[in-house]
């Protein structure tokens, strides 16, 4: 969203007085400003941080569509800017569709609805049976729709012991591209198994799991032409009893519990509004039940936009305690990417580890290496032929992740050592993990741990309550690989035996 902060730049300085004064009157103007250089938009002016889309509604190659009120018009003209305008209308909402949609203020027809996302992938599943599988993982808050993953792996209905990568889009109601994407990959994967060695390869050695829409009401909202600016859930926050009174809802990424309370906004009508409690929001307890139950080794969440990467974390100054590793893989990452001018690639920055967003979640709680892609510049929705070249773009993107499902790094079973049965224990490396992040768990069905890290020697504890601890010294990693370390614990003697 940084750029939009950048575009809104212009309309300070355009506007000194008006925005001084706090009391703008209503925009009722759409103006079209072309050749605008960033340059021009970001010399010597104040900058916002803040997400708000009351004036600069998109700036796409160097072309920015903006409201104003007539005298803003004015201000504009005198001060050497030219325009046309492309609409006046009273209801700004037709404005922001006009904007943001195009001439025909419908959808383009390019973009996925969430039905057909599903058709889609029920008729891959009754051809590919063996590969792909949807998995209902819960409904939403306010209309009760249903929320699917998709899982692809070689042999899908069979629980594998294997590393899991997960691909979501749409935490963002209008950040559509996360759904062309993830609708991309599934197909990508699906068809080219057998028949392109390196998505062979992925299906046989990760199990993948795909969520192409997870605010799927916001997505409905944008996608069929209601209210192209929505962005959060559809929760009735202003409790009128009405739907789709912007901007009303929730920020589903403010709502998970991983430092909730430092992020996001507690007002129900600002755009990051995180919701009254962590996970009060049923999309993020659906994204919690799939990551309890796979824990993710790496994962991608889509959205839009900035051409930009971020990952854990910048923690008022602290970095993450796997800070060297989630930074190569989010500069590999980056750099997997092409832009949509196509000369540079995507870059990566920290993202703040005090907030309620996906990364700081999925990292904090579980260890999953999450990123943030923020797909396209200068808007969110795109016009048709970049909207085919944003997606191809991250494929790229996607198949790096992929690629880290082979390690290097460590891995093994946690078992009982007189049953056998896998346990669920906590795996410290006391020399990474520091008190800011969970201990790091097997997962619930095979005791299994996975660790992605650089080569090099470490030591493990390895600790299970009514278990005896274990400390492992000068494990040793090897690059290209995952090293194999099972590990059974002792029981404990029961009080009273
Ligand atoms: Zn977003």
């Amino acid at each position: 969203m940084k750029l939009r902060s950048i575009v809104l730049a212009l309309i300070l300085c355009a506007f000194p007085v008006l925005l001084a004064s706090q009391q703008s009157p209503k925009r009722t103007l759409l103006l079209q400003l072309d050749n605008i250089p960033p340059e021009q938009i970001n010399k010597g002016l104040l900058m916002f941080d803040e997400y708000r889309r009351d004036a600069v509604v998109s700036y796409v190659r160097g072309t920015v569509m903006l409201l104003a009120t007539r005298a803003e018009a004015e201000v504009l003209k005198e001060r050497g800017f030219q325009f046309s305008v492309v609409m006046e209308d009273t209801n700004q909402l037709n404005l922001y569709k006009r904007a943001i949609y195009g001439e025909t203020m419908m959808m383009p027809a390019i973009y996925h609805t969430y039905e057909r996302i599903i058709e889609e992938v029920d008729a891959l599943t009754r051809k590919y049976p063996k590969i792909i599988k949807k998995i209902l993982i819960g409904k939403t808050s306010q209309e009760k729709r249903d929320i699917y993953a998709v899982k692809i792996s070689n042999d899908v209905e069979r629980e594998q012991d294997k590393p899991r990568i997960m691909f979501d889009g749409c935490h963002h109601a209008d950040e559509v591209m996360g759904a062309e994407i993830c609708t991309a990959i599934i197909h990508e994967l699906v068809e080219k198994y057998n028949k392109d060695p390196r998505v062979t390869d992925w299906l046989n050695t990760c199990e993948i799991f795909v969520v192409p829409v997870v605010n799927v009401d916001g997505h409905h909202v944008v996608m069929h032409s209601i209210d192209p600016r929505w962005r959060k859930n559809t929760r009735d926050t202003n409790g009128s009893g009405v739907l789709y009174e912007y901007p009303e809802g929730v920020d589903i990424n403010r709502n998970y519990d991983f430092n909730w309370a430092h992020g996001g906004s507690d007002d129900p009508m600002s755009e990051r509004y995180r919701g009254p409690f962590p996970f009060s929001e049923s999309e993020n307890r659906a994204i919690r039940s799939l990551a309890d139950a796979e824990r993710f080794l790496l994962s991608i969440s889509y959205h839009s936009a900035g051409e930009v990467i971020y990952f854990p974390w910048d923690w008022r100054g602290r970095k993450a305690p796997d800070d060297k590793l989630l930074t190569e893989i989010a500069n590999g990452l980056a750099s997997s990417i092409k832009t949509m001018r196509g000369d540079t690639c995507y870059k990566a920055e920290y993202g703040a580890g005090t907030v309620g967003q996906s990364y700081p979640w999925l990292y904090g709680r579980y260890g999953t290496f999450d990123f943030i892609v923020e797909t396209g510049n200068g808007t969110a929705i795109f016009a048709d032929s970049d909207c085919t070249g944003i997606m191809w773009n991250n494929l790229g993107g996607a198949w790096y992740i992929l690629n880290h499902g082979t390690g290097p790094g460590l891995t093994g079973h946690i078992t009982d050592a007189k049953t056998h049965k896998p346990l669920q224990a906590t795996v410290w490396l006391p020399t990474i993990e520091t008190e800011d992040v969970k201990r790091r768990m097997t997962e619930p069905k095979f005791g299994r741990y996975w660790r992605l890290l650089d080569p090099g020697k470490y030591y493990l504890v390895v600790m299970m309550e009514g278990y005896e601890t274990k400390v492992i010294k000068d494990v040793e990693v090897k690059l290209g690989e995952w090293t194999t370390l099972d590990i059974p614990l002792q029981p404990l003697p029961k009080s009273g035996d």
